[in-house]
């Protein structure tokens, strides 16, 4: 328990874990082995800056290793600390598994405030957090494979596999240490924008389902619904542009570090981005809609969808009970705490959970593993063959048509997107989309077909963890 009398992060997600087995029927120690987190690693190490040695604090935390690679972000951010890195290392173990990425589940964080150093200090921090981690094996191709989370981004993940090079340098495989790069550096297209693009496949998944829409107290798609989106970072930011610009969905409230802007016409969330880049992250002063100071109390303002994107811990017993949203989209890793989530789940709100909600990101980390090992980008032998036989029948059907005097003219729009072969941003957007639609279908079938299963979230879990057990089983474990 902490200061708020609630259960800490990991304990939260332990608690989850049990009312999921609580309904399973795994033996006890089965059951153990696969809650407890394997190791914690923590290391502090000195750097040489502005002309002082200042000592960090960093973590990699392996939950479960069922499956190698171990896969999990590394976090940039003051409140890092071990009990976190373990909750998040554990989510990544159930989440994997249930998007069916061939992974075990890590972490990693370093305790810093990344706004605090410039670039070249930053490089320096991370190079030398990344050698530590190397040395022991904790970034390896073939055994721990970190990406980006809060505070980190394509730089940093290109920085750790430089690293990684040069301190491996016959090892073929070594871009596939880890995820998340920029594309020029052996990453892949699609990556950063894939956990917002998740959450939206997610929630196109759930509004395709009428009876799931209803259990919500919710009816129709997602034009025109109204949201509120916490935290306008790598994942807030891509979910809200989607939803806003491609399904018509009202971003109403955008909740930041500095307070929130709110404006029922829609916020234009590409606008809102550019102000806050232009000045320090904030969003005060934005010159559309109005500003709250509270952040935080736009969490409870009136809407059909609540998407926290953040942080964890967000929506806890004390505010638990004035949040209006039906529906709750976890975009960031434990935004719910175990208590909020009894007193929302009582109001009969539907809490789409992170472990499904966030999952692009790792998905897409996964095809770019592939692609470092295969070492050729998606696409590249099949698009023109793809495009040619395309060709012919376009081709033949005009000939038939001329031949015939029919008369049929196929519209231009129609030959443009037949004749496209896929590239690999198109591959990538159709694989994340099959796995988030895949993995609501399997979360779906448990949380309708049996009864005593209440939520989604629990679902999830027993999903995750029956998955997790079979590979246990047939190791002989
Ligand atoms: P980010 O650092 O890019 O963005 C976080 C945003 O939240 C920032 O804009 C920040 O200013 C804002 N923020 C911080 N504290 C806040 C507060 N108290 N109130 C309101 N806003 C606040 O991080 P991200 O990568 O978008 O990650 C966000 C969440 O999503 C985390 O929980 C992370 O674990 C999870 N996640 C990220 C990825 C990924 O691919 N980046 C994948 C899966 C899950």
């Amino acid at each position: 328990m902490n200061v708020t009398g609630e259960p800490s992060f990991r304990e939260s997600v332990d608690l989850m874990f049990r009312r999921a087995t609580a309904l399973m029927d795994l033996s006890p120690g089965l059951e153990e082995k696969i809650r407890v987190c394997n190791s914690t690693y923590t290391v502090r190490f000195g750097v040489r800056l502005r002309g002082a040695m200042k000592t960090f604090t960093g973590y990699r935390s392996v939950h479960s290793e069922h499956m190698e690679p171990v896969k999990g972000g590394i976090r940039y951010a003051l409140s890092v600390h071990q009990d976190e890195v373990e909750a998040l290392a554990a989510l990544m173990t159930y989440k994997c598994a249930l998007v069916e990425a061939p992974f075990g589940g890590s972490k990693g964080g370093l305790c810093i405030d990344p706004r605090e150093w410039d670039e070249h200090e930053l490089e320096q921090i991370t190079r030398r957090f990344a050698y530590e981690l190397i040395k022991r094996d904790l970034i390896n191709p073939a055994q721990n494979v970190p990406a980006p989370d809060m505070g980190t981004g394509e730089r940093e993940m290109a920085w750790i596999a430089d690293q990684y090079a040069r301190m491996n340098t016959t090892d073929i495989n070594a871009k596939a240490c880890v995820t998340g790069k920029p594309p020029h550096a052996g990453g892949i297209q699609g990556r950063v924008e894939a956990t917002g693009r998740g959450v939206q496949f997610a929630l196109r998944e759930f509004f395709r389902h009428a009876e799931d829409v209803a259990r919500a107290g919710l009816s129709g798609g997602l034009e025109g619904k109204k949201v509120v989106v916490q935290g306008l970072g790598n994942v807030g930011y891509h979910a809200a542009k989607f939803l806003s610009e491609e399904d018509g969905a009202k971003i109403i409230a955008v909740a930041e570090r500095d307070g929130a802007v709110v404006d029922p016409e829609g916020i234009n969330i590409e606008e809102l981005r550019q102000w806050m880049g232009r000045n320090q992250g904030s969003v005060k002063g934005f010159p559309y809609g109005s500003y709250m100071a509270d952040g935080a109390a736009a969490l409870e303002l009136a809407c059909d969808i609540l998407i926290p994107a953040a942080l964890e811990g967000v929506i806890h017993k004390g505010n638990a009970a004035n949040i209006q949203a039906p529906l709750i989209v976890e975009a960031a890793n434990g935004p719910i705490t175990f208590g909020a989530d009894e007193i929302l789940r009582e109001k009969g709100a539907v809490i789409i959970p992170d472990m499904y909600a966030n999952a692009g990101g790792v998905t897409v980390s996964y095809f770019e593993w592939v692609k470092n090992l295969s070492h050729i980008r998606f696409g590249r032998m099949q698009r023109r063959a793809e495009e040619g036989r395309s060709r012919l029948l376009v081709e033949e059907l005009e000939r038939l048509s001329a031949d015939k005097n029919l008369g049929w003219t196929l519209s231009a729009d129609f030959k443009q997107k037949f004749l496209q072969g896929s590239d690999e941003l198109a591959l990538v957007r159709s694989g994340l989309d099959d796995t988030m639609r895949t993995a609501y279908q399997s979360m779906r079938e448990v949380w309708h077909g049996r009864s005593e299963v209440e939520d989604l979230r629990t679902a999830a879990y027993i999903v995750s963890i029956d998955r997790v057990a079979k590979t246990y089983r047939s190791k002989g474990l």
